[in-house]
């Protein structure tokens, strides 16, 4: 699920999968839907 957090005064919408951040909610949430809860690969 996606979790709230702060960072730099500002708010951000993180994955629990991956730990992601977003800081649009609804770009946290439909990544969280794809997400197999692992890093993705495409980022080393
Ligand atoms: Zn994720």
């Amino acid at each position: 699920m996606v979790h709230e957090t702060e960072r730099d005064g500002a708010t951000w919408y993180a994955c629990d999968g991956c730990g992601m951040l977003f800081d649009v909610r609804e770009d946290a949430e439909s990544h969280e839907a794809d997400c197999d809860g692992e890093e993705p690969s495409y980022i080393q």
